[in-house]
């Protein structure tokens, strides 16, 4: 992991601020990286990460494709190891 933390309220766009808000919520993180930011599954970095871009061409259709990305991370919000990843790591 690398960049700061962002906040998914510091995103432009309303759509895309809604599913980062989304998956923030349940326990992913974002980080400053890339074009924007980039979204960290709750299981570590050989799991799942999305590439958030600050300006999509298509709101809509970026903020789709982050969430079905998003939902592809195996781990259920109920696996008991969840506890063990929201915590920051600063
Ligand atoms: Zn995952």
């Amino acid at each position: 992991m690398v960049g700061r933390d962002l906040n998914p309220s510091d995103h432009p766009r309303k759509e895309v601020r809604r599913v980062l808000e989304k998956w923030a919520g349940r326990g992913w993180k974002l980080r400053k990286e890339g074009h924007w930011g980039k979204l960290y599954c709750p299981c570590g970095a050989e799991c799942t990460t999305i590439p958030v871009s600050g300006s999509p061409r298509n709101d809509g259709a970026h903020a789709r494709r982050v969430d079905r990305l998003a939902s592809r991370c195996p781990l259920p919000p109920d696996a008991p190891n969840r506890s063990l990843t929201g915590r920051s790591r600063d």
